[in-house]
């Protein structure tokens, strides 16, 4: 039988360094607040209700809203590292047992440091000491949108790196109200992390839906890991986008969970916004949620199959029309 082909090499966090005081009086500050089991959504104060999961892009489970905490959370999981085999720049945050939606953050290790993108719930002593101790410091953390929310500001504070929210999106930043200047960034349109990383909004799922560009090309090459590193474009594409399980195309929802497609404008508003960018790989914020090459002509063809399947062709220019019948 073939071999099953391997995508990450898993890496258990040992607590080989300590996370620095000031981190761990974060973790403890906010090992009680409320965060919602389903979604992993983490709240100021005690509520009845989670809006995200009453949102009809989550759900609120049958048996009715349940909530836990950080503190809780981390006595019975803990994280560990997935590294990528083809990019060892490349690492994702899993947790285990798994929570919520899975989130499962990424970090990428940059010439010019390093960044995470999106979030998940749980984040343990030997994680903070993992990131604070990375071959290229951390400069910031990026969310692609709600969903992904999470504990970031948690994350952000034990870290001490800023968090970069798409100002679209800030209603549904739960802890908004507790925020101290300039820890988190509302950006809009583009921003720039580094001379490499570009945060584009894109819309569609959620109005600041974003993405995170990476050009490789860019990137000097300083070891022979990272030599061997391919040099495309990567985009992460969280749920603006989605990566079909094949990992060979893509599709748009407006809500994954409900199954309610994307509205097909919002579509090729993706499509035209992402023809700026230069990429060949694409990966949602998941493990296996990878198109590893021919990326960007494997969207196109997603955008005209999406188009069809719901009914749509295009007419002069970009406008959309009802598909003709055959
Ligand atoms: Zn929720
Ligand atoms: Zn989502």
């Amino acid at each position: 039988m073939p071999r099953r082909r391997q995508f990450y090499i898993r890496e258990d966090l040992t607590e080989v360094s300590r996370p620095p005081p000031r981190a761990l009086e974060v973790l403890a500050g906010d090992a009680d607040l409320p965060v919602c089991a389903t979604c992993a959504t983490q709240y100021p104060a005690a509520r009845a209700d989670c809006p995200v999961c009453e949102d009809p892009r989550q759900w609120v489970p049958g048996t009715g809203q349940e909530w836990t905490t950080l503190g809780e959370l981390a006595s019975g999981k803990r994280n560990y590292l997935l590294r990528d085999v083809e990019d060892p720049r490349i690492t994702l945050i899993a947790t285990e047992p798994s929570f919520a939606i899975s989130q499962t953050p990424i970090v990428l290790e940059t010439s010019e440091g390093s960044f995470i993108w999106d979030c998940a719930a749980v984040i343990t002593p030997p994680l903070v000491a993992h990131l604070t101790h990375l071959r290229r410091p951390l400069k910031a953390m990026a969310i692609s949108h709600p969903h992904f929310f999470s504990t970031s500001l948690t994350w952000a504070r034990a870290l001490g790196v800023p968090l970069y929210i798409n100002a679209l999106d800030k209603e549904w930043y739960a802890r908004a109200a507790s925020l101290e200047a300039d820890e988190v960034v509302f950006w809009s349109g583009t921003q720039r992390l580094s001379a490499n990383i570009t945060l584009i909004e894109c819309g569609g799922h959620f109005p600041g839906s974003s993405v995170l560009h990476w050009d490789r090309a860019g990137e000097p090459l300083t070891s022979e890991a990272d030599a061997r590193a391919p040099d495309t474009g990567l985009l992460l594409v969280a749920d603006t986008v989605m990566v079909q399980p094949a990992q060979k195309g893509f599709t748009f929802m407006w809500s994954y969970p409900n199954m309610i497609p994307l509205h097909p404008p919002d579509v090729l508003r993706i499509q035209k916004i992402l023809s700026e960018y230069d990429f060949d790989s694409v990966s949602g914020t998941w493990p296996d949620r990878w198109v590893r090459t021919g990326a960007a002509r494997s969207f196109d063809e997603s955008v005209e199959t999406y188009l069809s399947a719901t009914g749509w062709e295009r007419g002069r220019g970009d406008e959309l029309v009802p598909k003709r019948k055959v």
